[in-house]
């Protein structure tokens, strides 16, 4: 029987995933952490079972090594060869990749020179690509974007208007995060709802430790709030999401903070941490919140009102919503949140939301409004991983 294999690889991290390429039953999950280290540790799942061990990881190869033993151990996979696909989650994309491609050297040639736009991942997802290849010589390789779902965006949605040679010459626009969580979401709304896509449209919310949200028009995204980078849009929980740009040269004169320091001000020690005083965790936010700590309660107001302004904006050019959709970390677990989010749109959008049964679930696929609500909202947990899978088995006609 055919697998897939899905990956994700970080700078010093691996998560991967393996499916049956017919039933799409995940059949071994696992991630090494603090690659490069000497107590790298290394996880995985499969039939009922966790195992995991604290081991020295030097380099991407030798968790690529770690990870396909362990998959040959403890999962039903028992030759390598079974691993037909191999989808590989690459982040930046930039205008060259509207849909997930199969590797070639002109894939991976663009890959590495959009490294500009996504220094952090970019190479490191490269990295991950060879450490498999050098292994799985006999499957083919995929590489999905994080980016191309969101190249449906017209220019007037996606272009930043500074004089428009910043954009020809140095490629300066949105292009937005997330895309393959948005896509699934869109498609399992879409499922939900018992539509077609094409006659769906959806405001996804997805709230994590980095937060996007996307205006989805049949199946299309018309915007989406993340940017030229990942520090765009709503209030994350250590970015800053918008902020007028105007201030970075003001506090460069005034604290003389370089641009380096502000950039790790705007990226690591900014929105819910930076405002609360207290941490980027949704968790501990929400327990000071319902505590009435006052700097937690503007953090979660402030949370709840930049996300609906995104909603507001999507809603006026969507010009009629079907589902608001919660997922990711925050968006799936934290009630308070969706609460909060809701009631600063439910009048506006007329939506009737379920307050009790949100307070009561977390983690699953259900519809936290009413019957007659105008807009319907939902749970939906993001599978980026499943994703990846779906598009390789399409590319590779598995
Ligand atoms: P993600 O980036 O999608 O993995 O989301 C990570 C974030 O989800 C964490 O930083 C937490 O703030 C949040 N989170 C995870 N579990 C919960 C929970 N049970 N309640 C509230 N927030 C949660």
């Amino acid at each position: 029987m055919n697998k897939i294999l899905a990956v994700n690889a970080g700078s010093s991290s691996l998560k991967y995933q393996v499916f049956d390429a017919d039933t799409f039953n995940v059949l071994a999950s696992g991630i090494i952490e603090r690659i490069g280290k000497e107590d790298a540790i290394a996880t995985i799942k499969a039939d009922g079972v966790k195992e995991k061990k604290v081991l020295e990881i030097l380099d991407h190869k030798a968790a690529v090594a770690i990870a396909l033993a362990d998959i040959l151990e403890f999962s039903s996979v028992k030759n390598l060869d079974e691993i037909k696909g191999v989808g590989h989650r690459v982040v930046h994309g930039g205008e060259d990749f509207e849909d997930s491609v199969v590797v070639s050297e002109d894939a991976i040639a663009k890959v590495d020179a959009l490294s500009s736009l996504a220094p952090l991942h970019n190479p490191a997802n490269l990295t991950g690509y060879y450490a498999f290849k050098e292994v799985l010589k006999e499957a083919r390789h995929t590489f999905v974007f994080d980016t191309a779902f969101h190249q449906t965006m017209e220019p007037k949605a996606f272009l930043y208007a500074l004089p428009y040679e910043y954009y020809e010459d140095y490629q300066v626009r949105k292009y937005g995060m997330h895309g393959t969580s948005h896509k699934y979401i869109a498609k399992r709304t879409a499922e939900l709802l018992n539509k077609d896509i094409e006659d769906v449209n959806t405001i996804v919310c997805h709230l994590g430790n980095g937060a996007s949200l996307a205006a989805i028009k049949g199946g299309k995204v018309i915007d989406t709030s993340m940017g030229f980078t990942p520090l765009a849009g709503v209030m994350m929980g250590t970015r800053t999401g918008d902020v007028d740009p105007a201030v970075f040269p003001y506090l460069l004169e005034k604290t003389g903070l370089s641009v380096d320091d502000q950039m790790r001000i705007y990226n690591h020690e900014s929105g819910m941490l930076g405002i609360s005083g207290l941490s980027n965790d949704a968790r501990e936010i929400e327990d000071a919140t319902n505590a009435g700590q006052e700097r937690a309660v503007l953090t979660s107001d402030m949370y709840a009102y930049k996300i609906a302004n995104y909603i507001g904006t999507y809603f006026i050019h969507l010009g009629h919503v079907d589902a608001i959709v919660f997922t990711a970390g925050i968006g799936e677990n934290d009630a308070g949140v969706r609460a909060r989010v809701i009631d600063n749109v439910s009048e506006a959008l007329k939506i009737k939301f379920n307050h009790k049964l949100n307070s009561e679930v977390r983690g699953i696929e259900v519809e936290l409004s009413e019957a007659d609500s105008e807009v319907k909202v939902f749970i939906i947990p993001t599978d980026e991983e499943l994703m990846i899978a779906q598009d390789t088995k399409r590319l590779l006609g598995l």
